[in-house]
């Protein structure tokens, strides 16, 4: 439909493509789903983190769609070649490596600058690490954190888990094999003794599940060789109550108490939020208070 009125603009616009975001396997190709790779077949055009390594997942399921590089070295260029084409009708699918776009992949920008030219943005869910190492951690699953990776430098790593360390929820944290022990140490001594797990390698062959306080994981890394491949590393929200900690806390339950009703909050609520603070279980935390008014 060609029109001479100028009115008559509309009829003549092209409908702007969609932006689909789609997860990959992680590490089994099995894991793919019938929706991701019908999408992966049907778009005109896949960024991918890295073209070559696309290509072998493309080829293993037989698509033939074009490839183009979308990396954190030319996000800010690509993304507007990207746009530009999706404004021009062309659909566009964005994948990384492995696992779901933009979480600690490429892809956030992409899907900011679509939203911002008013492109629909659809996501294919699929596998992603951090999830995957959840629900099999046995850690509280209601509330989770994501960190990314934790800093690679000692100080800085220290300082960001110093932040982590009043989270009321199950801490998750992607992490390099080199990394992993120094990283344990350091949660050990500034989160205090709590209950953590080691994700190594899901999906794949030497897929790997290690459980236990931090303190056992730093000695059983301590005593084996560096682990391979790829890892999640989940800490639980609480600290354990071995004996030091038994001892600092029940001699602060009262003053957290006191506190927390100073910043305004009823007996009740500052007892349960001294109790979470101090790692206590929730029932636990009278009979302290009270043990502790006995003592003084
Ligand atoms: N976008 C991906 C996702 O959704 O999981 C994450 C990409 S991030 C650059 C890569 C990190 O994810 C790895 O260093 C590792 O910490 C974690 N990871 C990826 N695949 C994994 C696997 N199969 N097992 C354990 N951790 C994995």
């Amino acid at each position: 439909f060609a029109s001479d009125n100028p009115m008559d603009f509309r009829h003549n616009q092209i409908m702007p493509g969609k932006l689909y975001v789609v997860a990959t396997p992680i590490g089994n190709l099995s894991d793919i789903t019938e929706r991701a790779i019908k999408t992966l077949k049907d778009v005109d055009l896949i960024a991918c983190e890295d073209t070559r390594h696309t290509k072998k997942l493309l080829q293993h399921f037989g698509i033939n769609t074009k490839t183009l590089s979308y990396h954190e070295h030319n996000e800010i260029q690509r993304e507007k070649e990207l746009i530009d084409s999706l404004i021009n009708g062309s659909d566009v699918a964005v994948v990384s490596d492995a696992g779901t776009p933009a979480i600690n992949d490429p892809g956030y920008r992409l899907v900011r600058a679509a939203i911002d030219a008013e492109v629909e943005v659809v996501p294919i869910p699929g596998p992603s690490a951090l999830i995957t190492a959840l629900v099999a951690s046995g850690l509280p699953t209601n509330e989770f954190f994501y960190a990314g990776f934790l800093p690679a430098r000692s100080n800085a790593r220290q300082t960001r888990l110093r932040e982590l360390s009043s989270i009321l929820a199950t801490l998750v944290f992607y992490e390099a094999p080199h990394r992993l022990l120094p990283s344990l140490k350091d949660a050990r001594e500034i989160l205090g003794e709590r209950h953590a797990v080691v994700a190594r390698e899901l999906t794949k062959l030497h897929e790997e599940i290690r459980r236990g306080l931090l303190s056992e994981l730093v000695e059983y890394y301590e005593g084996s060789a560096e682990p391979r491949g790829e890892i999640v590393l989940l800490i639980d929200q609480t600290v354990v109550a071995t004996a030091d900690v038994t001892e600092e806390a029940g001699s602060s339950v009262g003053q957290l108490v006191a506190e927390f009703e100073r910043q305004g909050l009823d007996h009740r609520a500052a007892l349960k939020k001294a109790a979470r603070e101090l790692g206590l279980p929730r029932a636990e935390a009278y009979p302290r208070l009270v043990a502790e008014r006995g003592r003084n």
